[in-house]
């Protein structure tokens, strides 16, 4: 009697714990919800052009079309997934440390997949390791980190109400990781913040990093939307003149506008080739065991753009323009209350306004500007359009 052995509650399907509610889910739904047409969604994590859209870039189509004419299989590529994308990425990446035959590199869904598997092989080399993360950080940094049963601790970062970085007490908690702890930095752009260290404080964490043993774990999501492609990888740079072992997560997917196809790579450093080679082949046994191997396409795609002068070209001019965009918006904001002049001074995509969780329902209530309870916004989330609204909406919302 087949039909007998598999009955509702046979399997613990239907004891399933609930999950507890996303905000930033909740957030998106409620602003779906809302039929105000003039709502602006500023809690989402895409940039928006000066008309609201997200576009795809011209070089991205362009070479989704070459692809199109041009692929002739879909075989499988394997677990690297696309080698060459991964290597063209080595000079934006790696700069002057391009040619260390010490670093290799795979290519993962997204830079997600890129931590994920970097968390999982720092808890193979070290179960007793704890990741140090920032407070605040990416919300999604805490679940997968923790995912691969690494104990995590927090450092203090950004003072929001203060506006300003808590440096001193972030080396101090840096200072009392253990050797072979994981620190989870961010690369540039810092997401929520949009607060990022400064050269000199780079200089003071790598050594803080190579005084205590501690193993680097750079995430690189937003190059080249910050200050630029070789500036907002000089602090890894910095890191891998002094450091033998380095991990980086990297992402396409904001910078070639590429985020529901799911681009990144995953970098490694350490002290020799062959340890380098091992760690690689425990990489790709790991994604065989969760993902067997990256999709093709987003990463066929750059890598059809990188290897093309003219793609890489055009490309350069529109990642040129969306970062002159988010400064420009910056500057903006900046310019219209001295409460807002800390923005001017930050950079990516996210700042966090210094705003109650009564403030952000106000907002939400009363203008329909949608933002997360912690204040973090979209600098770019609305067009040029709504923008004097939002600012608007903000600065009566600080008077109130
Ligand atoms: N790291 C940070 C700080 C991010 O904000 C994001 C995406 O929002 C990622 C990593 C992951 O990007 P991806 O969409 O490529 O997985």
């Amino acid at each position: 009697m087949l039909d007998t052995l598999n009955r509702a509650q046979a399997h613990g399907l239907a004891a399933l714990p609930p999950v507890a509610a996303d905000s930033l889910l909740a957030l998106i739904a409620m602003c779906n919800a809302d039929t105000r047409p003039e709502k602006i969604d500023v809690g989402v994590g895409v940039y928006r052009d000066a008309a609201g859209g997200t576009p795809i870039p011209r070089a991205v189509k362009a070479a989704e079309k070459l692809l199109w004419e041009r692929q002739e299989t879909k075989a499988y590529l394997g677990g690297r997934g696309d080698a060459r994308f991964a290597t063209l990425l080595r000079p934006f990446v790696l700069g002057r440390h391009a040619d260390d035959g010490r670093i290799d590199q795979l290519q993962t869904p997204g830079g997600c997949g890129a931590l994920r598997l970097g968390f999982q092989l720092a808890k193979l080399a070290n179960p007793q390791a704890q990741v140090l993360l920032g407070d605040p950080t990416w919300p999604n940094h805490p679940p997968m980190a923790g995912g691969v049963g690494l104990a995590l601790s927090n450092y203090p970062y950004y003072d929001r109400d203060n506006r300003r970085i808590r440096f001193d007490e972030m080396i101090a908690a840096l200072r009392a990781g253990r050797p072979g702890d994981v620190a989870l930095l961010h690369g540039c752009c810092h997401n929520p913040t949009g607060a990022d260290l400064s050269d000199d404080q780079w200089a003071q964490v790598t050594q803080v990093v190579v005084e205590h043993g501690l193993l680097p774990f750079v995430d690189l999501a937003y190059q080249g939307l910050g200050r630029g492609l070789e500036q907002d990888a000089a602090g890894l740079h910095g890191l891998l003149d002094v450091c033998d072992e380095v991990l980086v997560a990297q992402s396409c997917d904001k910078n070639f506008g590429s985020y529901r196809d799911r681009v990144g790579a995953l970098f490694i450093k350490t002290g020799s080739r062959e340890t380098t080679a091992t760690a690689m082949a425990h990489f790709l046994q790991m994604s065989r065991e969760m993902w067997s191997m990256p999709p093709d396409h987003g990463g066929a795609v750059v890598r059809i753009v990188l290897d093309d002068p003219a793609l890489r070209a055009d490309w350069l001019v529109e990642l040129d323009a969306m970062r002159a965009r988010i400064n420009q918006v910056r500057a903006t904001i900046a310019a219209a209350d001295p409460r807002l002049a800390f923005i001017g001074e930050q950079f990516g995509m996210f700042s966090m306004l210094p705003l109650s969780r009564a403030q952000v329902v106000a907002l939400r209530d009363d203008h329909a500007i949608y933002m997360a309870d912690s204040g973090r916004f979209n600098v770019v989330g609305m067009s040029d359009e709504a923008l004097p609204r939002f600012i608007a909406a903000v600065v009566a919302t600080l008077d109130a």
